[in-house]
């Protein structure tokens, strides 16, 4: 897959804003690129499941709603700043 080009840009900020979506907490143009973007993203459409599945995991445990520990969703973040392959 090719890192040039408009799909590595849309997949690098995909990437970015994995966590925000799954919070909920984009706009819904911002979710819907996502969307978009997720369809034709097996990477991304995978860091969306995995990212449902862990907040729905915590909620679960906890009882109550989907909060995570402080630290987790800033971890992902970081982990999505770097490159989805190495070189
Ligand atoms: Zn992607």
């Amino acid at each position: 897959m090719s890192l040039l080009g408009p799909f590595a840009r849309d997949h690098r900020w995909a990437q970015r804003h994995l966590s925000h979506y799954v919070e909920g907490d984009l706009p819904d143009t911002r979710r819907r690129r996502l969307d978009r973007h997720a369809a034709e993203c097996p990477d991304c459409a995978r860091g969306v499941r995995a990212m449902l599945a862990l907040v729905r995991g915590f909620a679960a445990l906890r009882g109550r709603p989907a909060t995570l520990p402080a630290g987790v969703l800033e971890r992902f973040r970081a982990e999505a700043d770097r490159p989805p392959h190495p070189p």
